[in-house]
């Protein structure tokens, strides 16, 4: 028997078949989880403008050296206003946080530090460790004009939406979606809402890849079921062609009616790779379909069993739709942590075990949850990641580290 590739050989074969895909611009709104496909260069400095951090007065510290110091107040500056006058020995401007500092002023006094009579125009304010630069901020300290921010690949979270809207972007070019297709296979399956007969089971991998694709990022388009019969399999598969990305699940182990494999062929897919050495998940299948067009469709068939469905999704299937996106590195990173509890790894494959993650009073370690195998849907809900024990049998001891898998959920 040919010996299987690895996790790692089968992530070389799917990333060296696709390309990324090609741009569009969308509102900032729309960007959020998209990627940037442009390398950002600030055009501004941030801030705009020296100043104020707190409420209060803009001073110059020339002006005192005791525990209090009386200043004329000239005007107040709120946020959005521009001041008029500038400090001279003696004089201090009421101002408030994010006002622009009037010139002359080299440190803020919060408001809590003065003694004002109401209508008074003179304060007397405290000064203690109020040295320059206190409570302000300089214009460019956070970013010059020039300067690249953001680079090209990226995953837009919130944290870049905020920054581009501060640099006035309205509009921003990010990555295409895939379109992606999901059609499971299986006579025994039934869809949520229908009667279920003796030895059938509820269709859950399609719910579930449609959550993780939504996650990932693609355009869906959820094809139902395919019963194990070739002409239903070629007619769905055939729709499913259609998109950029063809998620299957089902039908692609050893017994007599798994046909998606000849069914894929037949349509003219070319197999990439069958079986990888990898538990759960070793049927995984994966092929292309190169159109007269050019373009190309990319289809995984996954293992039937939901939690191999699951897990092959986040090894093979999400690498490929970010080097899809463009986004880089494709292939998942492994963090190391240590084993919160005892394990005994066996077995000829690396595993990818549900896991857990928790709060040690050492810090945070990862514990393997009770999973009775590929079927166990329940040890999934109970975990946050997947440790991925190498093959072989061993015991793995508590505070030893191993891989760790974090899926972004
Ligand atoms: P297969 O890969 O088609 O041999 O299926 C392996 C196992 O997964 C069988 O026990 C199937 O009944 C089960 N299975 C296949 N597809 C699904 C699905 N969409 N939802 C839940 N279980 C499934
Ligand atoms: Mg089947």
């Amino acid at each position: 028997m040919p010996s299987l590739i690895s996790v790692e050989e089968a992530h070389s074969l799917i990333l060296e078949q696709i390309e990324a895909t090609s741009c569009e611009t969308v509102s900032l709104e729309d960007a959020f989880r998209r990627t940037l496909r442009t390398e950002i260069v600030s055009e501004q400095s941030s801030p705009l403008f020296d100043k104020s951090l707190m409420d209060g007065y803009a001073v110059r510290t020339a002006d005192f050296d005791g525990l209090s110091v009386t200043l004329e107040v000239l005007e107040m500056v709120s946020a959005g206003e521009v001041g008029k006058c500038s400090l001279q020995s003696g004089t201090t401007v009421q101002i408030m946080t994010g006002a622009p500092l009037p010139s002359g002023a080299d440190a803020v006094i919060p408001v809590e530090m003065s003694e004002r009579e109401p209508g008074q125009s003179r304060v007397r304010l405290q000064t203690t460790g109020i040295t320059p630069e206190k409570n302000l901020i300089r214009k460019g300290a956070i970013l010059q004009e020039g300067q690249t921010l953001l680079a090209s690949g990226i995953l837009i979270r919130p944290a870049e939406i905020a920054l581009l809207a501060e640099l006035g972007y309205s509009e921003i070019e990010t990555s295409t979606e895939p379109s992606i297709s999901i059609l499971a296979t299986g006579d025994e399956l039934v869809s949520a809402g229908e009667p279920l007969g003796p030895g059938q089971i509820r269709n859950s991998n399609a719910p579930m890849l449609v959550s993780q694709v939504k996650r990932a990022g693609g355009i869906l388009r959820n094809l139902g079921i395919g019963r194990d019969q070739r002409s239903d399999l070629e007619q769905k598969v055939s729709k499913g062609l259609e998109a950029d990305i063809l998620l299957l699940s089902g039908g692609v182990s050893a017994g007599e009616k798994d046909l998606v494999p000849q069914v894929l062929k037949g349509l003219g897919v070319r197999e990439i790779f069958h079986k990888v050495q990898v538990k759960p998940g070793k049927p995984i299948w994966f092929g292309v379909q190169q159109k007269p067009s050019g373009e190309k469709t990319y289809v995984f068939g996954l293992p039937g069993n939901p939690v191999s469905s699951m897990l092959c999704f986040e090894v093979f299937v999400r690498p490929a739709i970010r080097q899809f996106l463009g986004q880089s590195p494709a292939p998942p990173v492994l963090r190391k942590l240590p084993l919160g509890k005892a394990h005994v790894a066996a077995g000829g494959r690396p595993t990818y075990y549900p896991s857990q993650l928790v709060s040690e009073p050492e810090g945070l370690a990862v514990t393997p949850v009770d999973w009775k195998g590929s079927s166990d849907l329940l040890a999934p809900t109970r975990s946050d990641v997947w440790i991925r024990f190498p093959a072989g049998d061993r015991e793995y001891h508590v505070g030893e580290y191993v891989d760790v898998l974090t899926p972004e959920w």
